[in-house]
């Protein structure tokens, strides 16, 4: 059975303090969480240890990091290795956010090294993948996305897509408060898992996680949750906010 996850991704944003306290009023909202519904914390490295120490106790709340290098270890100076996170007891990583891509100039080659690396070391991947605008507009979403699962995926064995999570995040949605509609996240969330499909078999694609990440916040969460295809989200902007947090992972727990 597949899980609904919302994972937060802080990006460069919150000292230690605001941090703190952000997960101390997540955690006295009181998520409704299971085994099967999940909260995932991204925030930047410098917390981790600190969150992650106030997530024990947090029922089927994870840590997660935003990034990981593409090296094992060595003369890479400010890097951080897939490693050093699972020493850090983190247990998900993000990898292949468009920010990164964009601004760091990750390409696939990259990205496929880095989810290695990130598996090799037991670490759970939140693979991103999404189009730019002038891509939707050509209507050529699909090709796209595909090209780039290929890419940074599918030279993995069927056995380590159990730690595999895709986010969906169209470019043209990520921070601009503009948000995919429901028909377009159903629509290529259903398009990924035919995609995973093909590659690696039903139950796989039946039992991956497909998370939506653009703009996504408590007004339009539980259309976007209510898609057969869409098992989440990975939240930005609206995740640096405890009430506004909180409202998504409720449309969670209730689809
Ligand atoms: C993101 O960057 O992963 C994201 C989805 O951002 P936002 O929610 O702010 O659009």
């Amino acid at each position: 059975m597949r899980k609904k996850i919302v994972a937060a991704n802080w990006k460069m944003n919150l000292d230690l303090t605001e941090g703190a306290e952000l997960v101390n009023d997540i955690f006295n909202g009181s998520p409704q969480l299971t085994e099967h519904k999940i909260v995932v914390i991204a925030p930047p490295f410098i917390h981790l240890t600190h969150t992650g120490a106030q997530l024990v106790g947090m029922n089927h709340v994870h840590l997660g990091a935003q990034n990981c290098y593409s090296e094992a270890s060595g003369a890479y100076t400010g890097e951080i290795s897939a490693a050093m996170l699972k020493s850090a007891e983190v247990e998900y990583v993000i990898i292949g956010h468009s920010e990164r891509r964009e601004y760091f100039h990750e390409d696939d080659a990259m990205l496929a090294k880095k989810v290695n690396l990130a598996l090799a070391n037991g670490l759970k991947v939140i693979f991103c993948c999404g189009e730019p605008l002038a891509i939707r507009d050509a209507n050529d979403q699909n090709a796209y996305v595909e090209s780039q699962l290929i890419a940074g995926l599918f030279h993995l064995p069927v056995t380590a897509l159990t730690d595999i999570t895709i986010a969906y995040e169209p470019i043209w949605a990520i921070g601009t408060g503009r948000t995919a509609t429901s028909a377009q996240a159903q629509d290529m969330h259903a398009h990924i898992r035919t995609v995973l499909g093909n590659k690696y078999g039903d139950t796989v694609a039946a039992d991956t996680s497909i998370l939506y990440g653009g703009s996504c916040k408590p007004s339009n969460a539980a259309e976007l949750f209510a898609c057969p295809d869409v098992d989440g989200g990975l939240i930005g902007g609206a995740s640096l906010k405890a009430a506004e947090f909180l409202g998504i992972v409720a449309a969670m727990s209730n689809a």
